[in-house]
């Protein structure tokens, strides 16, 4: 959820205006001071797991000028076993009238658990599509904030918030994070100075007298917190995004369609669209639409699907909620506990709307500097949510973990990957059946990534998502006296004990007297670790993390011609990369002509060469399996995956 506005203007004016880090500091604590409604503690309720919900079809009379709901809400479900009762999930501050079954009314009781369970007068058998309808009213839990009246300029706006466990405070539904509904209808009446904005396609308004019903039907799988309405006397434009073009439909406030400046931000969707369908694959709704609905959330924008609901335009927040209609509507995390694959994800998805559109590179350098910095600003913290901070949303919401930091995990999948390779991933991830429209957790982007490039971000994982700090870095230098190569000595400590050692490839730029440059990317696999780097040209200094693509701290770099050639020789400096391979591999720190062996794992003489610097060597034709280079008299191993 919840892009708490105020955060990205205190992002944008930190960097760029101030001092950064009081700044950032500031983002838990406005997601503190939000209003959010009662938690349940579960991700699945056990009680719902004996049946699919297909689909569902609200009825509802709805005055914005009066908080009330009368409603009636129908589900086809099927259950899989033979069932006597069924659950949903639904507020017990609503009060159920009747339950009608197959044209009968049967018996039901509100739970103090906020559960409906509902007993047919004979068992359902397992498989058979069934439905009821539960016909309800009444004034929607005012403790929570899933349902609220607002007003703008003196007009009511009657809207709704559900995200995380909000849904079951204003319809009876299934809020468990593993059963998407197929099909969902939403039917208002309200007087007719209204209009209705919600999901999916506009079937029909219908004028009755002084009411309106107003008909919007999705057809896409949609997770119970993803459904919502706003209503207002909104002005609704309709236009066209993406190429091919599809509808884009905005319902905003007159106020807002007079401001020409927040129209213009509006219209900038359509840049973002264009950039986001390029690096993540196709719109996932372009049957139905993309667009905005306004609603009263004060300093709150969420990613309802298909329509994000906004309280303002700031261009990073609408880049940030068209992102989680991939991340997050798509692909919903399959439990809270991951929700940074939709808010990484999203965050990921602004530096691409800065990177690519709204700044230029100085500008993306500060600015993900100023991320980095936020981040480290404290030396511990997991992105994942333990099961006991579920109920606690400045953790589950949390700006610096769940958001930012999330974000720059995802940036280095992309620096370990490199573009090419990470945003295929990207798209890869999006369409694998078991997970397009479906529900992701994070050892499901792992298999995800493995499938599409053969490496293992297992360990990424456990340092980055489930261990918590990041590493520190000292780099030192040395050139030979031949000026033919230098050497690096890579050390680090880490800011929390979770993680003893944090193994990354490092982004080392090495600058020459006369403007030369080399860029090398270390993999950097223990502490203390050398490397020989061949460099032909004077060195005069030699940066680290020159573009922050990995999160570190504090780190420094220095020349140091202490660093002596016993130690560089008595060090692993020659290392085998990428691996696990798959085509080819490439020995680093072999800087020169070099006879080399490949054994398999049991010892077995494979085939002999002359490795080249900077060659590749084919292994394409190998069995998956583990070998062996024997050169320089070192053995290194490495994995053949495929
Ligand atoms: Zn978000």
């Amino acid at each position: 959820m919840k892009t708490i506005i105020s955060w990205f203007f205190t992002i944008i004016f930190s960097t760029f205006l101030f001092a950064q880090q009081d700044e950032f500091q500031l983002i838990p604590l406005k997601e503190q001071k939000s209003n959010f409604q009662k938690m349940l503690l579960y991700n699945n309720n056990p009680n719902t797991q004996n049946y699919d919900l297909r689909y569902q079809r609200m009825e509802a009379t709805l005055d914005p000028a009066v908080n009330y709901i009368t409603s009636a809400v129908t589900s086809h479900f099927i259950p899989n076993a033979s069932m006597s009762s069924i659950y949903f999930d639904f507020t017990n501050q609503l009060v159920v009238s009747s339950v009608t079954y197959h044209g009968a009314n049967i018996t039901f009781s509100q739970l103090p658990t906020k559960e409906l369970k509902i007993d047919f007068p004979v068992n359902i058998p397992a498989a058979t599509l069934d439905s009821l309808t539960v016909n309800y009213a009444g004034i929607p839990d005012p403790s929570g904030d899933a349902f609220a009246v607002h007003n703008q300029s003196g007009v009511p706006v009657m809207s709704t918030l559900s995200e995380p466990y909000g849904a079951q405070d204003w319809f009876p539904t299934k809020q468990s994070m593993n059963d998407k509904i197929e099909k969902f209808d939403m039917k208002i009446t309200t007087p007719s100075q209204y209009s209705v904005a919600s999901n999916g396609k506009l079937i029909s308004e219908t004028t009755i007298g002084n009411n309106k019903l107003t008909f919007w039907r999705t057809q896409y799988p949609t997770a119970a917190y993803l459904i919502a309405f706003s209503i207002t006397n909104f002005v609704k434009i309709n236009d066209v995004i993406g190429n091919p073009p599809f509808p884009f439909v905005n319902y905003i406030y007159p106020s807002t369609a007079a401001n020409t400046s927040t129209m213009s931000d509006i219209e900038w969707t359509k840049q973002v669209m264009n950039t986001f369908e390029n690096y993540f694959g196709p719109y996932p709704f372009r049957n139905e639409k993309y667009g905005h609905m306004e609603f009263g959330y004060n300093g709150v924008c969420m990613e309802h699907q298909t329509m994000s609901s906004m309280n303002a335009f700031p261009r990073r927040v609408v880049a940030h909620e068209l992102a989680h209609q991939w991340f997050g509507d798509k692909i919903t995390c399959g439990a809270w506990n991951d929700l940074w694959l939709n808010e990484g994800f999203a965050v990921f998805g602004e530096h691409l709307a800065n990177e690519k559109l709204l700044m230029t590179p100085t500008e993306f350098l500060s600015y993900l500097q100023g991320q980095k910095n936020f981040i480290t600003s404290s030396p511990g913290g997991s992105v994942y949510v333990s099961d006991s901070n579920l109920g606690n949303q400045n953790t589950l919401f949390s700006g610096r973990l769940t958001y930012s930091k999330g974000g720059f995990v995802a940036r280095m999948i992309k620096w370990i990957l490199g573009d090419v390779n990470y945003y295929q991933a990207i798209k890869d991830y999006m369409s694998r059946p078991n997970l397009a429209y479906k529900y992701a957790v994070t050892s499901d982007l792992n298999n995800s990534l493995l499938l599409s490039t053969g490496k293992d971000f297992t360990e990424f994982f456990n340092q980055w998502i489930y261990g918590e700090g990041y590493p520190i870095y000292t780099i030192k230098w040395k050139q030979a006296t031949n000026l033919q190569s230098i050497t690096i000595l890579a050390s680090q400590t880490t800011s929390h004990p979770s993680v003893s050692f944090f193994k990354m490839p490092l982004p080392i730029k090495v600058n020459g007297n006369n403007g030369e440059v080399a860029y090398f990317k270390l993999e950097n696999t223990i502490n203390n670790q050398y490397f020989t780097l061949p460099i032909s040209f004077s060195v005069s200094s030699v940066e680290f993390n020159y573009e922050y693509q990995i999160l570190e701290s504090n780190s420094i770099v220095q020349q140091d011609n202490s660093l002596s050639t016993q130690e560089i020789k008595g060090n692993s400096e020659i290392l085998i990369y990428p691996n696990p391979a798959h085509n080819e591999i490439s020995i680093q720190g072999i800087i020169k002509n070099t006879p080399y062996k490949l054994f398999f794992s049991t010892g077995q003489l494979i085939q002999k060469g002359i490795y080249q610097p900077k060659t590749t060597i084919d292994i394409s034709h190998l069995e998956k399996g583990i070998y062996i280079i024997e050169i320089n008299s070192e053995k290194l191993k490495f994995i053949k995956n495929k």
